[in-house]
C-alpha cells in the first residue's frame, strides 16, 4: 500500500492529478499549495493561471494557452494574445516563501543555469507569501500608523489583489492631513493613498517586496472608528468621534 500523497506538494503527485488551471485560480487553492510552479499569463486583461509540478510543464501550458487564445472565437481574446508571449513563473518554495523565475532563461529547470548577476548570485528574487488574510487584520474605519511617519491614517478600504499570481491585498487610506473631511465617503481620489502588495504574517501586515520585507510591518493598527465617523475628530485628537 502506498502512502497517501499530500496535495500540498504538487511536485509529489502524478501529473494528471496535479495540474490545475483557472481564470484565475481560487486564492484558497494557491494558499493551500506549499510547493509547485505557478504560471500567469501576462497579456493585458487575461487572468489565466496554472499550478504545475515543474517549470517545463508550466511553460508548455502557457504555450498551449496562447495557441488556444489565438484560435478563440472571441476577437478580443485573440487580440490581447497577439505579439510576444508574456508570462510569469513563480516557484512556490514552501508555505511561506516563493521565488520569481526568469522566464527568458532556457535553463529554467536547472538551478545551475539560472540567470546570475556579476557576483554569481541568482537574479531571481525570493519573497514572503501570505500566511493569513490581511482583511481579517485591518478594515474600513481602522486607524493605522505607518513607520516612519507616525501619523494616524484612516483606512477607507482593503481590497484583494495578486502579485506574481499570489494572493496579496491593497490597503487604501485617507491621509492624516485630509481628516477635515466629514466621512470616509467624502474622500476623493486625490485624498487616497495606497499600500500595495500587502501580506499577513502572525497578525501583522507587511509589504511583500523590498530588501527585507519582514523586517518592519507596513503599519500598526492603533484603533478603530465607526464607519461613518467624523474624520476631523482624529485631526483634533478627539479619538473615536462621538464616544
Ligand atoms: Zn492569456
Amino acid at each position: 500500500m502506498s502512502e497517501p500523497l499530500s496535495s500540498k506538494h504538487i511536485g509529489d503527485r502524478l501529473e494528471s492529478e496535479v495540474i490545475q488551471v483557472g481564470r484565475p485560480l481560487p486564492r484558497e487553492t494557491i494558499r493551500a499549495t506549499e510547493s509547485g510552479i505557478l504560471a500567469n499569463c501576462s497579456a493585458s486583461h487575461c487572468n489565466w493561471q496554472g499550478l504545475f509540478p515543474n517549470s517545463e510543464l508550466a511553460k508548455q501550458a502557457v504555450e498551449t494557452h496562447y495557441d488556444h487564445a489565438l484560435e478563440d472565437a472571441d476577437s478580443r481574446t485573440r487580440a490581447i494574445h497577439m505579439g510576444s508571449r508574456t508570462y510569469q513563473l513563480t516557484a512556490l518554495l514552501d508555505a511561506e516563501t516563493a521565488q520569481q523565475l526568469d522566464t527568458s532563461n532556457p535553463g529554467l529547470g536547472t538551478p545551475g543555469w539560472r540567470s546570475k548577476d556579476q557576483t554569481g548570485s541568482v537574479r531571481e528574487p525570493v519573497f514572503p507569501r501570505t500566511t493569513g488574510s490581511v482583511d481579517e487584520l485591518v478594515g474600513r474605519g481602522d486607524v493605522i500608523e505607518r513607520a516612519p511617519y507616525h501619523q494616524n491614517e484612516i483606512v477607507k478600504r482593503v481590497s484583494q489583489t495578486r502579485s506574481a499570481g499570489l494572493p496579496t491585498w491593497t490597503v487604501v487610506f485617507v491621509a492624516h492631513n485630509r481628516h477635515e473631511l466629514e466621512t470616509l465617503d467624502d474622500a476623493t481620489v486625490d485624498d487616497l493613498h495606497y499600500i500595495n502588495e500587502c501580506i499577513a504574517r502572525d497578525g501583522k501586515v507587511y509589504e511583500r517586496y523590498g530588501e527585507d520585507p519582514l523586517n518592519n510591518p507596513a503599519f500598526d493598527v492603533v484603533g478603530g472608528a465607526e464607519h461613518q465617523a467624523h474624520l476631523h475628530a482624529f485631526a483634533t485628537g478627539g479619538g473615536r468621534g462621538a464616544e
